[in-house]
């Protein structure tokens, strides 16, 4: 059994990063990760690896290349210690195209119009390569060795001073279903609080009344589904659109451009069809609907993207559980990140994005909550 000071759960951007201060410190972990891939919500979609129109396998070598399924924005006036470490990685950064009019669908029975478009300010800025690219670079600084994938982590047992985690290989690996245990006396949660209490069992319970706040708090975009629809150029910009728009038709009601800094061309767009209506459609079907609307929208060219994508988190077992089905669409308040009484004090710390205070369920929560959980080590 390994034996380690701190084991992290989840290998999301709060796990890596709260990986990444502990060797700064000089303190031993394991991290483990349910998923083959690093990130959590954090993921894109590269169209530069894939498959050419005969079918033959590409990875041109395009490092500007990702339309992020997850998180596409973060904000550097308000979020300084994300935008300080995004600047110590070295990661380029540019603002969210705005430029022009955007367009809006009022009714089934009105043609979409034109209208000015909105322009945040501040801009929501974007990663070069997208959002993985933050997490890319924290892992490559941090010992592999300590970063365990495809294994979920099912029980936490207090036993004396330690905690047992008993965490089981996945169906990918040659060792589906064998349960492996790591000791350690501190247990960072990296996940969503509801997802820590829906899923992991804690040999004694929590208390009460925190394992009810963890099960009420909402996973941010948890219910939701993205689609990106790529081109090979950003046509609309030609015609003086900035690529956004929303809609009272959908499927998407809110959608935005997703273009490289150079090259293809993209959009995205939230999907406005609740989750059992999602379900009841094959994806095809849905991704023809999202390829009417961007005709109607943005015209012809719109009909033949070189690439679609849809990525539904409310069917992501590693982000949302039935109870997400049905989220306020409101950022919830941070529940305590430990508990106070009992077994569990002292020796458990919630670090996921959910927990930070200033910036429950944002990219920036996660880099808050993870260097506050390690700070009170
Ligand atoms: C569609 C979408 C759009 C978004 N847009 C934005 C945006 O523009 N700006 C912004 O600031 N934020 C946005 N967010 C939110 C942002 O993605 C999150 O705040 C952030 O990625 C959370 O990181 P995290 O590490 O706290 O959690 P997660 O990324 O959820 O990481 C948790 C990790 O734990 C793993 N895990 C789960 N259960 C177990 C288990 N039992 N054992 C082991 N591992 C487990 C998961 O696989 C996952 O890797 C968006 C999210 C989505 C889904």
């Amino acid at each position: 059994m390994q034996n380690v000071p701190v084991v992290i759960v989840g290998g999301g951007l709060s796990g890596l990063y709260a990986a990444f201060l502990l060797e700064q410190k000089g303190i031993d972990y394991i991290l483990i990760e349910a998923r083959d891939r690093l990130g959590g919500r954090i993921t894109v979609a590269k169209s530069s690896v894939g498959q050419n129109v005969s079918g033959q396998s590409v990875d041109h070598d395009k490092s500007n290349d990702g339309f992020d399924l997850g998180p596409s924005w973060f904000w550097p006036e308000y979020q300084p210690q994300l935008s300080s470490l995004i600047e110590a990685l070295g990661l380029p950064r540019f603002a969210q195209f705005e430029e022009g009019d955007m367009m809006v669908e009022r009714g089934a029975n009105e043609l979409p119009i034109r209208a000015q478009g909105y322009q945040s300010s501040p801009p929501s800025m974007r990663l070069v390569g997208g959002m993985t690219a933050l997490t890319d670079a924290l892992y490559a600084r941090l010992d592999a060795k300590r970063i365990v994938t495809g294994q979920t982590v099912r029980r936490l047992t207090k036993a004396g001073q330690h905690i047992k985690i008993d965490s089981e290989y996945g169906s990918e690996h040659i060792n589906a279903g064998q349960i492996i245990t790591y000791q350690a006396q501190h247990v960072l949660l990296a996940l969503p609080p509801r997802l820590a209490v829906s899923n992991i069992v804690f040999e004694p319970a929590l208390p009460q009344d925190l394992a009810i706040e963890w099960q009420e708090t909402d996973t941010w975009m948890a219910p939701h589904a993205k689609y990106v629809a790529v081109y090979d150029s950003p046509f609309w910009r030609d015609n003086g659109l900035s690529g956004a728009a929303r809609s009272a038709i959908g499927p998407l009601t809110e959608i935005h451009d997703a273009s490289l800094v150079e090259g293809e061309g993209a959009v995205f767009g939230f999907f406005g069809v609740p989750v059992k209506v999602r379900q009841s459609v094959s994806e095809m079907a849905l991704k023809a609907h999202c390829r009417a609307q961007m005709v109607r929208l943005f015209g012809v060219q719109a009909d033949k993207p070189k690439a679609e994508y849809i990525k539904d988190w409310s069917q992501d077992i590693f982000t949302a559980t039935a109870a997400d089905a049905s989220g306020s669409g409101q950022h919830a308040v941070a529940p305590p990140s430990k508990p106070k009484t009992g077994e569990w004090q002292d020796c458990l710390t919630g670090c996921g994005s959910e927990w930070s205070e200033a910036f429950p369920g944002y990219v920036a929560g996660a880099i808050d909550a993870a260097s506050k959980a390690v700070q009170s080590l």
